[in-house]
């Protein structure tokens, strides 16, 4: 089944994307972090394993060509088209208290809660959220192991093509952050697209 629609500033999304199908994310005014997790749709408990995908991959970016990998060594989607090449793995996502400690500000719509939300219908909750991808999000690391969540380098319709390597729950939050730049302090909408 296809399906073709516009997820709002700050809104989530969530469904089983079939082995062989493409999932297209479209940051359509540019620099807006896409935060994503993804999980074996018949194996829940196998899930999206950061590190195995940095080091498989042999970089903390990814890009074209690169596998998103599970902690049981399965490829869940492989990036087939990206327009961008700098899409983060370690800044994680934005939740209530993390923003409260660094910025001191308390009820902000946040990453966490929108996964929470996404979520729930799969019976899934916070003991599954893991370290997630942010898709058009730039988080360079420096020598010195200084990061910092920095300016996005997409620009609008920039989008990333991911082909199911197994039928794959895929989860999104459009992060609604504001307290730093990774929806350039304006979270704007996307367009997500299954097709194939
Ligand atoms: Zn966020």
């Amino acid at each position: 089944m296809s399906e073709d629609l516009v997820i709002p500033a700050g809104g989530h999304w969530s469904r089983v994307v079939r082995a062989g199908q493409t999932l297209r994310i479209v940051d359509l005014e540019g620099r807006q972090a896409v935060d994503f997790l993804c999980y074996n749709a018949a194996r829940l408990e196998e899930r999206y394993n950061a590190a195995d995908t940095m080091k498989i991959a042999g970089s903390i970016f990814l890009g074209q060509g690169v596998s998103l990998y599970s902690g049981l060594g399965n490829k869940l989607f492989t990036i087939v088209e990206d327009t961008v090449g700098y899409h983060d793995t370690i800044g994680g996502c934005c939740s209530e208290e993390s923003n409260f400690v660094r910025y001191g500000v308390r009820g902000t719509p946040n990453c966490r809660d929108n996964f929470l939300k996404a979520l729930a219908p799969h019976k899934l909750g916070l003991r599954d959220i893991v370290a997630n991808v942010n898709w058009f999000m730039y988080v360079p690391v420096e020598g010195s192991g200084a990061m910092a969540i920095a300016e996005g380098r997409s620009k609008p319709d920039d989008h990333v093509d991911l082909r199911a390597e197994m039928d794959a729950l895929a989860v999104i939050s459009n992060c609604p952050q504001v307290h730093n730049p990774a929806s350039g302090f304006r979270p704007t909408p996307i367009r997500v697209a299954v097709f194939g």
